[in-house]
Parts: C-alpha cells; sequence; structure tokens
C-alpha cells in the first residue's frame, strides 16, 4: 500500500474514521487490459470497512482515482484504480474485514452491506 497517503484519523466512541487517498504519481493498472496509466479521469471516495481496533469498528474513507486506459485496443474508457490489500471490486470491505466478517457473523450469511456492519457492531 505505499501508494496510500493517511490524511487524517478521526477516533470517536463509535468509530475510528481513516481518511485516506492514493497517489497520483503511482501508474495503475487497467482491471481490463493491465496497462498502466496515470491519466487520471476523477476521483471518487469510497467508504471500506476493515477490521475494528480494540472494540471499535474502523472505517476507511479512501479517495481512489478512476483513469482512462491509454490502450486504444481495451474495451474498457476508464477504470478505478485498486489498491491490493485495501480494496476489491464492487467489496466495501478491506480483504481483512471480509475475513473477519465471515467470522464473527455467519459462515453461511455474511454480512453484505456496510450499513448492516455497523448496525450489527460486530466488527
Ligand atoms: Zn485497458
Amino acid at each position: 500500500m505505499a501508494n496510500v497517503l493517511v490524511v487524517a484519523v478521526d477516533v470517536s466512541d463509535a468509530v475510528v474514521a481513516v481518511r485516506a487517498r492514493t497517489r497520483r504519481d503511482v501508474p495503475a493498472a487497467c482491471t481490463g487490459c493491465g496497462t498502466l496509466s496515470e491519466w487520471s479521469h476523477s476521483r471518487y471516495v469510497r467508504h471500506l470497512a476493515d477490521a475494528a481496533l480494540g472494540d471499535r469498528p474502523v472505517r476507511i474513507d479512501l479517495s481512489v482515482r478512476r483513469l482512462c486506459c491509454e490502450n486504444a485496443a481495451c474495451p474498457k474508457i476508464t477504470f478505478a484504480e485498486q489498491v491490493s490489500g485495501l480494496t476489491v471490486r464492487y467489496q466495501r470491505r478491506t480483504p481483512r474485514g471480509e475475513a473477519l466478517g465471515r467470522r464473527v457473523v455467519n459462515q453461511d450469511q455474511p454480512v453484505r452491506s456496510l450499513e448492516l456492519w455497523f448496525r450489527l457492531g460486530k466488527l
């Protein structure tokens, strides 16, 4: 996760909120063809549930880039960058949060939404 910069950490009684962003000078691999790109299109914030810190759930608000694929033959025009070990496409939990959630809640019914994740308070 060398391409992630932590901007701030806010600790309350209810949650540990980490604000972070990816670096703009690190190329990302297109999720369609694997071509590296630094051609940034826009940014958006992903809200990820991570494993707990003590008894407090951890939420990571991660600003990621949407980039343009520089391979003219690729069917993807833009793609969202992924951070190894932190993001998974279409997931709202980090891989560590996902593994913990499956263990804590129910192995047959993993938590499927961030809202449910926090409502259960099981992190
Ligand atoms: Zn591509």
